[in-house]
């Protein structure tokens, strides 16, 4: 892990997000509590963050009413110590990473400290592998704020709206962008409090309504710019009923 972990390693929380409620799915459960082999789909990053090296440990954020269920039946069931804090999410995934990150900051009875590194993973992702976490990390301690992406094997299109084609970007330009999204928190903590503001002030919405990812916020109120990590084809978001079954053959 290089000088990061010779010495003193930054302290790093995950933010792991669970609070959505997968409408996009069209099951009754949403999509992070669907099983593969078994386990719910939140399962599989905890056991990584459970082992990890570069990550001390994890708030979760869940949908207000889960937090009973998940803290019993899945981070009590599965022994995940390093779960810091379970917290409620937001309506928007912005909102849900605003909390996290709070409750990030405030420390806890186990752990008082605010972490210098931050990373944000998404729960709906199972397949997060220790090597990922690792890479990201570095580079979000060597340029402050980085997220893992893979280049896009297809031609992408941008349509005008109205069912027809646009402009097609030049494919070696063009990444898909996947979490863990990490930051340096001097990085990620002024951008949201900048954003939660705005939002305060009754703005900001406008502006957030294309934002659908971390980087974004951080562009949007943060001004930096974002290294983009070698990501992991497998690493893939569940959001449609097709992409649980292909998890299911990676699996
Ligand atoms: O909806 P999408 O697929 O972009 O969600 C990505 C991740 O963000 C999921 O793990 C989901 O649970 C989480 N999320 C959240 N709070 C929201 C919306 C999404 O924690 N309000």
């Amino acid at each position: 892990m290089g000088d990061a972990a010779e010495g003193k390693k930054p302290y790093c929380t995950v933010i792991l997000l669970a609070g959505g409620s997968g409408k996009r799915m069209g099951t009754d459960k949403p999509k992070q509590y669907l099983e593969i082999g078994g386990k719910p789909l939140l399962w599989y990053p905890l056991s990584i963050l459970e082992k990890s090296k570069v990550a001390d440990d994890c708030i979760l954020v869940v949908p207000q009413g889960d937090i009973s269920y998940v803290r019993e039946c899945i981070v009590e069931a599965g022994s995940f110590s390093r779960v810091r804090a379970i917290v409620a999410g937001g309506q928007e995934r912005y909102e849900s990473v605003w909390k996290g990150l709070q409750a990030a900051e405030k420390g806890s009875d186990r752990q008082d400290v605010s972490p210098e590194i931050v990373m944000i993973h998404d729960g709906a992702r199972p397949f997060l592998t220790e090597e990922l976490l690792e890479r990201c990390f570095l580079e979000a301690v060597k340029y402050g704020a980085c997220t893992a992406a893979v280049p896009s094997k297809d031609t992408v299109t941008i349509s005008d709206g109205e069912g027809f084609e646009r402009e097609t970007p030049d494919r070696k330009y063009v990444w898909n962008v996947q979490t863990p999204q990490a930051f340096r928190q001097e990085i990620l903590l002024p951008a949201f409090r900048k954003m939660a503001k705005e939002l305060e002030q009754g703005d900001g919405r406008e502006r957030l309504a294309w934002v659908t990812d971390d980087v974004s916020v951080v562009r949007c109120y943060g001004g930096v710019k974002i290294r983009l990590v070698q990501g992991d084809y497998r690493n893939i978001k569940v959001t449609t009923a097709e992409d649980l079954e292909v998890m299911k053959g990676l699996l």
